[in-house]
């Protein structure tokens, strides 16, 4: 069973753990209104970024 996605630990996926939570991902980024300034990652919630900056 796939471990669950942990808060601010968008930023720190591996590309292995994209792979093993994709479709948790594409729920939490498909509407998108933060963006992480530092990675140029995007969540749904600021709580899944590191340097979370609302985008819209
Ligand atoms: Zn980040």
């Amino acid at each position: 069973m796939a471990k669950s996605l942990k808060p601010k630990s968008l930023c720190k996926l591996s590309r292995h753990e994209i792979e093993e939570h994709f479709a948790d991902l594409a729920r939490l980024t498909h509407s998108s209104q933060y963006l992480c300034t530092k990675c140029a990652r995007s969540a749904q919630d600021k709580k899944w970024l590191c340097k979370p900056q609302k985008a819209r």
